[in-house]
């Protein structure tokens, strides 16, 4: 088996999967298979309020049904909080990342009082150490931001940071693209609730499961420039990208989401659908 191409599908299992879930999985798999190469499950559950342990078993019995087989064992983002925390460490001890107070309240406020009631991208910085001390001893809970500045200073710009788009970003994007983390602002890397953030997690998981392609919908091409920035600062490989177009819902037109409701595999499934009717459905042709 080759090893030269690695790639995965990342579920969150916060609910049943659909139709643009099934189009990234086959993509990917369909992706490896041409290449002789791997493909991976790995389960994005690392925010405990949503995920559920039966929407994971649900969501690997989806995939089977699809046709698709991929290495044991998945990747559990719940067991490996270890490693998210040593990315972190070493992002703290080069004073890239800073604690950040403010509630959800304090954000909304911020994004309502901005002119035209636009959200702008997060940008803050630490707070006064003498305050940050007396919060910290009245237990008020903080994220971990990552500041875009002290980013940009250890770099000496973001001029270096570029990534291959193979497939496709929401707007045509294609080729070699410079990434614009600013435009992310202080992502948080390691949420208040538990202990870290999407961005972190991927980059670290990416990197230690030898992923050399990224196949995935088109809504998460923007997530490639701040993940970039942290593959550098980080000292991590960076994929290759493969953005596909995203599958619209067939009555309205629209995205699919998970939290929209709706049409999913399982009433697929449930109406006598076969894997293989919904992947020639999808245009893939085994
Ligand atoms: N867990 C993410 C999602 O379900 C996918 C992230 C990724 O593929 O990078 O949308």
């Amino acid at each position: 088996m080759s090893t030269s191409f690695v790639t995965r599908f990342a579920p969150s299992p916060t609910g049943r999967l659909h139709r643009g879930h099934a189009y990234s999985a086959i993509k990917g798999f369909a992706a490896a298979r041409k290449q002789g190469g791997r493909f991976l499950v790995r389960i994005e559950d690392i925010d405990t309020t949503r995920c559920r342990p039966e929407h994971e078993a649900a969501i690997l019995d989806d995939l089977a049904w699809l046709g698709l087989s991929w290495e044991q064992p998945v990747r559990r983002q719940s067991e490996h909080l270890a490693d998210y925390d040593q990315a972190l460490e070493r992002l703290r001890a080069q004073g890239l990342v800073y604690r950040c107070f403010k509630t959800r309240k304090d954000l909304a406020e911020a994004a309502l009082s901005a002119p035209h009631g636009e959200v702008e991208a997060f940008r803050g910085g630490p707070i006064h150490p003498n305050e940050e001390d007396r919060w910290l001893d009245e237990g008020k809970p903080f994220a971990w931001r990552l500041s875009i500045d002290a980013a940009h200073e250890a770099l000496r710009g973001f001029h270096k940071l570029r990534f291959d788009e193979k497939g496709e970003g929401p707007g045509g994007e294609h080729g070699r693209i410079q990434a614009r983390p600013e435009l992310a602002g202080d992502v948080v890397l390691a949420r208040k609730d538990v202990g870290v953030a999407y961005h972190l997690a991927c980059v670290v998981d990416d990197a230690l499961q030898g992923v050399t392609d990224v196949v995935r919908g088109s809504d998460l091409f923007e997530a490639c420039h701040i993940q970039r920035l942290l593959q550098a600062l980080l000292e991590l490989p960076t994929p290759v990208y493969r953005h596909h177009r995203l599958i619209l819902d067939k009555t309205t037109g629209e995205r699919m989401a998970k939290r929209k409701g709706g049409e999913t595999l399982g009433t697929l499934r449930d109406a006598g659908m076969t894997g293989a009717e919904l992947r020639a459905q999808l245009g893939f042709d085994w």
